[in-house]
């Protein structure tokens, strides 16, 4: 049977068809984010959806090519995810600069992710699952995803963690109805990407310095489209990409 591949009961995936207003995409490195919820931003944004993504860190260490420095690939990699981002769909693109592979998930971090969320207000927010444990994780993926779930929750709703951000006028305590979590070993729900999938692979073609070298080539894009067929199998729709799904109660 062909759906030993993949270690859950996808029947079991709730199908998420309402699309928000706002969503946030934060993400570690750049490519990240089109590759864990390039279908979603394509297809959303395709129904007005206001997209804002944050990448976390500068992508310092990406690359092979041993002449590259990292003053170098820092600045490929910031146009190439402006590019990127454009091709998708996104409206908004906000770089924290971390260094790569040096991210904490500390105060001042979670932090800059709650001012994120009070500034853009998205209803949807979408990030690596911190809690992976079936094949290597990235300790910059589970350092976002354990900031942005404690900035979701409770800092970025309740007005007396960073009260000095409402100094700003605009920012104030603000709900985030859900997050979904890429990677997840247990995904309970799943997004119809099909009209988004083309976008996605030519979205993540934008980050050249990666596509040709550490992301895999350019099979990347076969790759994808037929992951997001395997997904999508069971389902009423071609591709899709499944989530783990936390949605905040009241
Ligand atoms: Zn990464």
């Amino acid at each position: 049977m062909t759906t030993n591949a993949i270690p859950y009961e996808r029947s079991q995936l709730e199908i998420i068809d309402a699309v928000p207003e706002r969503a946030m995409v934060v993400f570690a490195h750049p490519d990240d984010g089109e590759l864990g919820a390039g279908g979603v931003i394509a297809t959303w944004a395709e129904q007005s959806c206001e997209i804002s993504m944050v990448v976390c860190t500068s992508g310092s260490s990406g690359s092979n090519d041993t002449a590259m420095t990292s003053e170098s690939i820092v600045m490929i990699r910031r146009s190439e995810q402006l590019k990127a981002s454009e091709v998708a769909g996104a409206q908004h693109v906000e770089f924290l600069d971390h260094p790569d592979g040096e991210l904490e998930a500390d105060r001042a971090f979670l932090g800059e992710i709650v001012w994120m969320i009070r500034k853009y207000r998205p209803e949807v927010v979408l990030c690596h699952d911190p809690h992976r444990f079936n094949g290597f994780n990235h300790r910059d993926h589970r350092m976002v995803g354990t900031g942005v779930l404690d900035a979701i929750y409770p800092y970025a709703r309740d007005h007396l963690h960073f009260p000095e951000q409402m100094e700003h006028e605009g920012i104030e305590p603000y709900k985030v109805r859900e997050v979904l979590m890429w990677g997840s070993d247990s995904p309970n729900a799943i997004v119809d990407t099909s009209s988004g999938v083309e976008k996605q692979i030519e979205a993540l073609h934008q980050h050249k310095s990666q596509v040709e070298g550490l992301s895999g080539g350019p099979a990347v894009g076969e790759r994808l489209r037929e992951r997001a067929r395997v997904v999508a199998t069971n389902y009423p729709f071609e591709y899709g990409q499944a989530y783990r799904r936390l949605v905040a109660r009241g």
